[in-house]
């Protein structure tokens, strides 16, 4: 088994990134510019936001985190989205989530101007997804074609299942998979929490990509021998051997699934990394758009 190591993959991502804002700065023009918009206090939205912030230090992008009491109105967030669409010293922004529950998801992304959408939520930019057209690829799975793409993992003509159908992991993962595209051209079944027979359904798969937030769900019967299985989840279980009183734990039985595969990823060094590394490309491209 090989793993697929997103960390240092992300680090070559970084890399070429900041080679490309030292050119730009080297050229009189300003750095591109990153806004998180973080509602509350949710301890892995804080811990997300402040990485993508390092993040944009790191490949030298300027960055800028709004925060707002979980108190606040849907309103006062829909009038923030207005302020950043407006402000021309931001390229692209994203909006945290999971918002409060007196927020309505949907209409805050509808909010955001597509042109900075950068996490590739907002339907036009799903919809250009959808058809091949040049738009921002939802982060993640994103990333993990780029794993794909790094590794010469073939694709082309293979049966892949996409295990969960968000519409920001499973849903967009499964059609860019099945495009016409380099990683791409897969025979693609989406599984979902209604699917039957998702046992031998996983285990026919040679490619399985795994996002439902249930900790451990893929063990090794689910898997075919020789697989490439990518591990999307992550949850916070506690850990008192831990300086932070918790550690992430993926949707698949790493130990016993790790000798049944040809790839495997590791949470949390491998598809969290390459997210991180896909909003900053999709941050780059906002700017070079303007
Ligand atoms: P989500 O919105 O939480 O939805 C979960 C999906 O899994 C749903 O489609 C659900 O089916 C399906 N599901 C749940 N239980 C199932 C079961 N027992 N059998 C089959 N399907 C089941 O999904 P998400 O936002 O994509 O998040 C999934 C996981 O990925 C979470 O752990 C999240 O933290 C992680 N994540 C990681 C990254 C990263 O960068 N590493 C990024 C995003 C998300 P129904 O539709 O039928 O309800």
């Amino acid at each position: 088994m090989q793993l697929l190591d997103g960390t240092s993959c992300s680090q070559q991502i970084r890399q070429e990134i900041a080679e490309q804002v030292e050119q730009l700065k080297a050229s009189g023009k300003r750095a591109p510019h990153l806004a998180a918009v973080l509602v509350g206090h949710d301890g892995a939205s804080q811990n997300y936001v402040g990485m993508k912030a390092r993040d944009c230090d790191e490949v030298g992008f300027n960055s800028t985190v709004i925060r707002m009491e979980e108190s606040v109105s849907e309103q006062e967030l829909l009038d923030k989205i207005a302020e950043l669409n407006a402000d021309d010293e931001i390229d692209g922004f994203i909006v945290q989530l999971p918002l409060p529950d007196h927020m309505d998801e949907d209409k805050v992304i509808l909010a955001i101007d597509p042109r900075k959408d950068v996490d590739g939520f907002c339907p036009e930019n799903v919809g250009n997804m959808s058809l091949g057209l040049p738009t921002f690829l939802s982060a993640t799975p994103n990333g993990i074609m780029e794993l794909f793409r790094r590794y010469n993992i073939e694709t082309e003509g293979k049966h892949c299942v996409v295990l969960g159908r968000s519409n920001i992991v499973g849903t967009p993962m499964a059609i860019l998979l099945s495009r016409n595209t380099n990683p791409g051209n897969a025979t693609v079944t989406i599984a979902h929490s209604r699917t039957k027979n998702l046992k031998e359904l996983c285990a026919s798969a040679d490619i399985l990509i795994v996002a439902i937030g249930k900790t451990e769900f893929v063990t090794a019967d689910m898997v075919k021998e020789g697989a490439v299985v990518i591990d999307v989840g992550q949850t916070r279980v506690p850990d008192s051997s831990k300086k932070s009183g918790f550690r992430n734990v993926g949707d698949v039985d790493f130990d016993n699934v790790k000798d049944k595969c040809s790839y495997l990823t590791y949470v949390t060094g491998g598809v969290g990394p390459m997210t991180r590394a896909s909003l900053l490309q999709n941050t780059l491209k906002a700017y070079q758009r303007r």
